[in-house]
């Protein structure tokens, strides 16, 4: 799996977003990582190994 995230990426998780949605940005990168629901706009954070075990896909900054 791709694992070369970084700021601004989009990324999809394993597990959907509660209002369905599973496209994510990330908007802070450090020892946490922060992620944006694209539809809702709900920001998560969580540990980078925690964000690493969810992550399913990196789609990559957006045009
Ligand atoms: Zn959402």
């Amino acid at each position: 799996m791709n694992k070369n995230y970084k700021l601004n990426d989009k990324v999809i998780m394993k597990k959907p977003h509660a209002c369905k949605t599973n496209e994510w940005i990330i908007t802070r990168m450090g020892v946490d990582i922060k992620i944006k629901c694209i539809n809702c706009g709900r920001e998560i954070m969580m540990g980078r190994l925690e964000f690493e075990r969810k992550l399913k896909k990196v789609l990559g900054e957006e045009k």
